[in-house]
């Protein structure tokens, strides 16, 4: 099937590992333009060359922090200058903070909120003045579980995630009247780069394999293993492409069944 993304422009956060890299491997292979963003360069640079065969000619990278307002306006303004405008955004680029709410301090809980917020708003502002004229704007805020089912020692993480949920769908609603739609992937437990990270500085005796399917059973996921990049960036992909055009201010759950809410 052909997604119709040959030759859009798509935007794309946290590119350099998990679920934007798999995201972005995806719209390159669907002859999309992709302007890569993290804040660190030559991380980004080596892992979108380990994509192997793809035309770098189609690739815009930018280094900056989500957070950054100007950064993110720049990274819009360079990219429709190269490739010639912006057809969508995905606002991936993310982590999440694991601590017992009773030893989070403000500050982190404010970093917390600042990231998932400005991480969507900073970039969607920036590219604005784009997608109003791409013939098939698309936004997508990856996003996750916890916005509707909070987790103990994911507290500040949780109650962030909610907040973009919230104000995702304010987008959706507002952004209509441009023609521009937005809607949310969320995701479960994800085999990438965090979880990894994780299973390096834990103590566990076992190997990552068992170790993960451990914490599947543990979290109750119906499928009893995490989920990988690519399934996430499947919904990303289809969210972006122009057959999706009658959907906006929804949220995809890509959670292996872990959702226990509705
Ligand atoms: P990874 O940890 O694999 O990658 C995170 C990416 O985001 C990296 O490219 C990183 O690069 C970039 N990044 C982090 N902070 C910033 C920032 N402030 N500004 C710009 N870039 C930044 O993430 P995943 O693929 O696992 O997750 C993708 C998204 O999904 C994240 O938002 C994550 O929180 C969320 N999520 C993931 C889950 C999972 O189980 N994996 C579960 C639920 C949600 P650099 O450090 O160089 O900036």
């Amino acid at each position: 099937m052909d997604l119709q993304l040959s030759h859009r422009t798509v935007l794309v956060t946290g590119a350099s590992s998990g679920v934007g890299l798999a995201t972005t491997r995806m719209l390159l292979e669907e002859g999309a333009n992709v302007a890569a963003c993290a804040r660190d360069l030559p991380r980004l640079r080596s892992a979108v060359s380990a994509l192997g065969d793809i035309d770098h000619e189609r690739v815009h990278l930018h280094a900056g922090d989500v957070t950054d307002s100007e950064s993110m306006q720049e990274f819009a303004r360079s990219t429709a200058a190269r490739f010639g405008g912006v057809d969508g955004v995905v606002c991936n680029a993310g982590r999440s903070l694991m601590a017992p709410l009773a030893e989070t301090s403000d500050q982190q809980i404010r970093d917390e909120i600042e990231l998932k917020i400005f991480g969507s708003l900073n970039v969607v502002r920036g590219a604005h003045t784009f997608l109003v004229d791409s013939p098939s704007a698309s936004v997508v805020n990856v996003n996750a579980i916890l916005a509707h089912q909070p987790e103990s020692r994911l507290a500040a993480t949780s109650a962030a995630r909610a907040a973009l949920l919230n104000l995702t769908h304010s987008m959706a609603a507002d952004l209509a009247a441009d023609d521009i739609r937005v809607n949310s992937v969320l995701l479960g437990l994800v085999d990438t780069g965090q979880w990894r990270k994780r299973f390096e500085a834990s103590d566990t005796t076992t190997d990552y394999r068992t170790w993960s399917a451990d914490i599947a059973v543990d979290r109750g996921i119906a499928l009893g293993r995490f989920g990988t990049a690519d399934e996430v960036a499947f919904h990303i992909v289809t969210l972006l492409s122009p057959l999706s055009s009658y959907t906006t201010g929804t949220a995809i759950a890509v959670g292996g069944g872990i959702s226990r809410y509705v």
